[in-house]
């Protein structure tokens, strides 16, 4: 029998693919370079469906039925290179391959045109969900052409995560699209995981809860609007208990967040892009900032107020706590939508925000109910510039602000430093703002560079002579 794909590189993601494919009745080429990892599937997992060993490239490429699928499940960056290099010439005008990896979307871009010139369509895809995910339905975000799709597409829907009924894949857009719109969901995943962590050490440093009363607290968070996989496995991991010290574990978790590039890479081609996603990069920036042991030893003394649990904060508090981070969360998803449209935009894609808020409602890390209240904002018959305007955002931050107000505040008070929270109000009030002292700075503009200012009430671009007589000239 031929096989229907293959996938070479059989780490977890690799391996686990392979055998959601396999467990779905799909016939699986199976190849790695190191053949042990080919092996170890085989003979571990063998009885969950067909697959086919391969040793070698060239025999991996025979097994396969025509048009050929290659999925490529190895390392980002020089390695898929590697990959690519050594597969591509094995493979015939109509062959698809697919890189499942955390590529940089411009990388993908640039395979693309060079394999498109052999005619091969080559397939950057967000995969997400890990490796539990990889193997039980992940989320997928195929980009390339839509000729691939048609032959991919019902593979990968077979074997994504489904909600109601609904899978949680579609084709993104043509070459980097897909890799791209990964890239900020993972920056989107950065922004809830910083925000769900100010939650945590303001209720624990702030109110004084241990992380067993927390646990509890994030369990009724998840049956509400906050519901989520991410808010589902921060209630576990409070609950855990150390065994060496027989405290809680998080209490000896270094706190030092580590990042492997997808979040930063998102910031920076928001930089590029020109938009605001101030709540992706504050959430960077946090995870820099806890990994700088230099800078925080030298500045741990410094003065300010040290957190001190107020336990006269109860219920309410929590439920202001609840309510910032809810509405903090919306301003973070609204800033990921929109880069995802400027980037769209930029480079052609024809993206749909309302299609991806579906596959994202499963399978991935982000999967929430609240994707489903997008999803919903963009099917409206006049989908909103900006999610914030949407009618059931509308009023889920006008129930919130109040809640908000009062916790960046108390956590001013308190020295907790909250940098989601706080940038998320911020950027709230700054496009509710009728007026922003971006006119002050329009101003210091034109005295020290002469850079010129619109003014409110007439067109055109003006300068007043600073050195001179102050007079105004049109410019
Ligand atoms: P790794 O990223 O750890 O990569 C290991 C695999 O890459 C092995 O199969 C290894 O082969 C292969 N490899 C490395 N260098 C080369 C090379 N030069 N030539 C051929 N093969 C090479 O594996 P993961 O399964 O963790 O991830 C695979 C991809 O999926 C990565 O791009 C990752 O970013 C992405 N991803 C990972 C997620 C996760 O949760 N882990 C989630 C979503 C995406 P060998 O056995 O011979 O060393």
């Amino acid at each position: 029998t031929q096989a229907q794909i293959g996938v070479t590189g059989l780490a977890v993601m690799g391996a686990n693919l392979a055998r959601n494919l396999a467990r779905h009745g799909h016939v699986v080429a199976v190849h790695n370079r190191s053949l042990s990892r080919t092996t170890k599937l085989v003979e571990e997992h063998g009885d969950e469906g067909t697959f086919v060993a391969c040793e070698t490239p060239e025999e991996f490429v025979a097994a396969l039925e025509r048009p050929r699928r290659v999925l490529i499940m190895v390392k980002a960056g020089a390695p898929t290179d590697a990959v690519i290099e050594e597969f591509a010439p094995l493979l015939e005008p109509g062959d698809m391959l697919v890189d499942g990896g955390n590529a940089h979307f411009l990388d993908t871009r640039r395979r693309e045109a060079a394999l498109r010139e052999r005619g091969i369509h080559f397939v950057g895809a967000g995969v997400s969900g890990g490796e539990e995910g990889a193997l039980l339905g992940p989320s997928i975000m195929p980009g390339g052409s839509k000729e691939s799709y048609a032959a991919l597409g019902p593979l990968f829907e077979d074997i994504a995560a489904k909600v109601d009924g609904v899978p949680c894949c579609t084709h993104i857009g043509p070459d980097g699209a897909g890799h791209f719109v990964k890239m900020v969901h993972n920056g989107i995943e950065y922004a809830d995981m910083q925000l769900i962590a100010e939650a945590y050490d303001l209720l624990r440093q702030g109110a004084g809860l241990e992380p067993s009363r927390l646990a509890d607290v994030f369990d009724e968070w998840n049956r509400g609007e906050l519901s989520s996989y991410l808010i589902e496995i921060t209630a576990e991991v409070l609950r855990q208990v150390d065994a060496s010290t027989g405290g809680p574990l998080v209490d000896v978790i270094a706190d030092r967040a580590e990042q492997k590039g997808t979040g930063r890479w998102t910031v920076q081609i928001a930089l590029d892009l020109g938009v605001p996603v101030s709540g992706i990069a504050e959430a960077v920036f946090a995870r820099s900032v806890s990994g700088h042991a230099d800078l925080r030893e030298a500045a741990r003394g410094l003065p300010g107020p040290t957190p001190v649990p107020d336990r006269t904060l109860g219920d309410d508090f929590v439920e202001d706590v609840r309510r910032a981070l809810y509405a903090s969360k919306i301003i973070a998803y609204a800033q990921g939508f929109d880069q995802i449209r400027a980037g769209s935009a930029e480079y052609g894609w024809d993206v749909d925000p309302g299609a991806l808020a579906t596959i994202w409602r499963g399978g991935c890390i982000i999967r929430a109910v609240f994707l489903d209240r997008i999803r919903e904002a963009y099917e409206e018959s006049t989908p909103p510039v900006t999610l914030l305007t949407a009618p059931i955002f509308v009023e889920a931050l006008g129930l919130a602000q109040d809640s908000w107000r009062r916790v960046v505040a108390k956590a001013a008070e308190l020295g907790i430093p909250v940098p989601g929270f706080s940038t998320a109000l911020a950027y709230y009030d700054s496009l509710r703002a009728e007026r922003l002292p971006a006119a002050l700075i329009q101003g210091q503009r034109d005295f020290f560079g002469a850079h010129t200012y619109q003014r409110t009430d007439r067109e055109g671009a003006f300068h007043t002579l600073w050195s001179g007589d102050r007079s105004e000239v049109g410019a």
